[in-house]
């Protein structure tokens, strides 16, 4: 297919004018005209690229892209050598970040629940229309114990956890990624526990004073599974050879 029709397909599913990121999404890196194999992959890395370029493909879906705010502007190093090994090969880069987040079905929040069997109720902001975290409910209430040898099982890595007191969970709030900052916002909502990617050190603290449990399961492990959705609705769509790329990270 033709990369300006991928280009606006992608704008329109995703709607990332409609979000305030940290990045901008969409066509990051210009590559050929014309798309046939398509790889996804959670972060735009060396490897992924290379990984990409062995495969043949002509462009990269990604959750993580470049071009952050705040980040060098210069195109040294570690950037040079990524951006020129997507040049030099003439593959696409596309990066969809907080717009992959909040995707009702494909997005990494929704994604993550249906894998765990938790459906979204609401987001847990609902005054900010670029809210990530959600809030949703197991179909019974289950042991700490439990849900944290659901994720294990789930997402193929044991989580982090902190036990914060003897309650059963039902209600969660989520975030994929490194979202552990929405914990406090979840324990003023009277939520059982609380789930994301990583962990800070105050979080512990969060937790154990507001009495909600906590699991960081992975940035890399809770986001697999949006840019893989993404990338399995396009294939399906336009009948795109698409790979998804895992390049393992224990973070
Ligand atoms: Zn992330």
């Amino acid at each position: 297919m033709k990369r300006t029709k991928l280009v606006n397909h992608l704008n329109e599913l995703l709607k990332p004018f409609q979000i305030n990121d940290y990045c901008p999404n969409g066509l990051q890196v210009e590559g050929k005209d014309t798309i046939k194999k398509l790889v996804t992959g959670v972060t735009a890395s060396q490897a992924l690229i290379d990984a990409a370029i062995e495969k043949g493909a002509d462009a990269i879906v990604v959750h993580h892209g470049y071009f952050w705010k705040g980040e060098d502007q210069t195109v040294t190093g570690m950037k040079k050598r990524r951006l020129q090994a997507l040049l030099k090969h003439d593959v696409s880069l596309f990066a969809y970040h907080l717009p992959l987040d909040v995707h009702p079905e494909l997005g990494n929040n929704a994604q993550l629940g249906e894998l765990l069997g938790i459906s979204i109720e609401r987001p847990l902001e609902p005054w900010n229309k670029s809210s990530v975290a959600v809030k949703g409910k197991l179909s019974q209430p289950i042991t700490v114990e439990a849900f944290a040898a659901l994720i294990e099982e789930k997402l193929g890595r044991s989580p982090l956890i902190n036990k914060a007191g003897d309650h059963l969970i039902q209600t969660v709030a989520w975030c994929t990624g490194g979202g552990q900052s929405f914990i406090d916002l979840a324990a003023s909502q009277g939520i059982d526990a609380y789930l994301t990617g990583e962990a800070s050190e105050q979080t512990i603290h969060s937790s154990n004073e507001q009495n909600i449990h906590f699991f960081a399961a992975g940035h890399h492990a809770t986001e697999r599974y949006g840019v893989k959705a993404l990338g399995e609705y396009l294939a399906e769509q336009f009948k795109l050879d698409v790979e998804f790329i895992d390049i393992n990270n224990p973070v």
